[in-house]
């Protein structure tokens, strides 16, 4: 399928492509909507195969950012850009500030922020070039690293979904499993450890197991292993497509709640979850903490201010949950029905009354 067509069948407004021979810049940035807001999404530097894959993967994440910033209640839509490399190799304040005229030439269209393979000095780097970067290093006036956001969230929502399950948000002695300790993971087991909870790691990195059972005192196993283990709550923080009709069978919990972008690998494994009786919180609303966070920046960012805003993740999933059960949907289905009917509803308005 041609670029133009794969914008068609997902309704993207538009799709810049960025090149700078000398630092060998090659970008794509997807501006999916800005029905609500500028496109905000993350920068994502990766050694893609080919084009075709990274036009696919940036086409894919900055629809689900219109989403996630709809369900959140933010006045952004959605965005997301790629750069095409191996960001140990390939990155050099040349590209970064070529990147950055790339993403000033939208005129703040789109505002992007750190992703997989970029940081926050990589942000700053970008902000030379244009206003339109974010996730900056505290030290720098900014918003730092949204990963441990996220975990806070991610926190919120099980919250949320212990008082929709168990009626009762306390978590002291729930057994929780979680896939990949990383910046996210590595956040929500410091969390999940204070809360009282009974911790079961895993991660391909042996290091970052390491520190997660030297640090924190949890138990770990293999990483083909970790859906299997009994728990309460199944955490995925490692990647995409983890749930499908192979893996759901043979889940031992009784809620998915992670951070994980697309962790249903085709649309119906939300009715497969369903059907087995485990509750999937949608991961476009749990793991936006980091988006709730980062955007704080626009607005002079305040930490207070950010972390009570970061806390609504949870309210915004009890909402959801109980509307599923309210309509006889699943909390995926409900998610995206909310995030909708304010694209909707906030688009239409704006058609009707301009502001001057
Ligand atoms: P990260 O790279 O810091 O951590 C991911 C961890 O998962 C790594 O330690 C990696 O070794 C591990 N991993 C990879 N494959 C695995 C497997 N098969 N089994 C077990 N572990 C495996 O990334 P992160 O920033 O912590 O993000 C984690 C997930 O959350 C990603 O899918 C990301 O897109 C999503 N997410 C992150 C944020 C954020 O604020 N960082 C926000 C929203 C969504």
């Amino acid at each position: 399928m041609g670029v133009f067509d794969q914008m068609t069948s997902e309704s993207h407004e538009e799709v810049l492509f960025g090149f700078d021979r000398v630092s060998g810049l090659r970008s794509i940035i997807a501006i999916h909507s800005t029905v609500l807001g500028p496109a905000l999404g993350g920068t994502r530097f990766f050694p893609y195969p080919d084009e075709a894959a990274a036009l696919r993967d940036v086409l894919r994440l900055s629809q689900g950012m219109t989403l996630k910033a709809s369900a959140a209640g933010l006045d952004l839509g959605g965005g997301k850009a790629v750069i095409i490399g191996n960001p140990a190799t390939d990155g050099s304040e040349r590209l970064f500030r070529a990147y950055g005229r790339v993403v000033d030439s939208l005129a703040g269209r789109f505002i992007t922020a750190e992703d997989v393979g970029t940081s926050g000095s990589d942000m700053e780097m970008i902000h030379r070039e244009t206003p339109w970067a974010l996730g900056i290093p505290v030290e720098e006036g900014g918003s730092g690293d949204p990963s441990p956001s996220t975990g806070q969230g991610l926190m919120a929502a099980l919250r949320a979904v212990a008082i929709h399950i168990w009626n009762d948000d306390h978590l002291h002695g729930r057994r929780v499993a979680v896939q990949g300790v990383g910046k996210v993971g590595g956040a929500l087991v410091e969390l999940l450890v204070d809360a009282g909870c009974e911790v079961v790691v895993s991660d391909i990195n042996d290091e970052a197991v390491a520190r997660a059972v030297d640090v924190y005192g949890v138990k770990a196993v293999e990483p083909d292993e970790i859906l299997s283990v009994p728990c309460d709550v199944l955490s995925p923080c490692a990647m995409g497509g983890v749930l499908d009709s192979a893996s759901i069978p043979r889940l031992r919990c009784e809620a998915v709640v992670g951070s994980a972008n697309n962790q249903l690998a085709e649309d119906e494994d939300d009715l497969r979850l369903a059907a087995v009786g485990i509750l999937y919180a949608p991961d476009f609303v749990v793991n936006s903490g980091g988006l709730i966070n980062v955007a704080e920046e626009l607005s002079g960012y305040l930490p207070e201010r950010a972390a009570r805003r970061v806390q609504g993740v949870g309210e915004a999933t009890g909402a959801i949950l109980r509307r599923a059960d309210q309509t006889g949907t699943t909390p995926h289905r409900a998610a995206t029905e909310v995030a909708e009917e304010r694209l909707a509803a906030i688009g239409e308005l704006k058609r009707w009354r301009r502001r001057e």
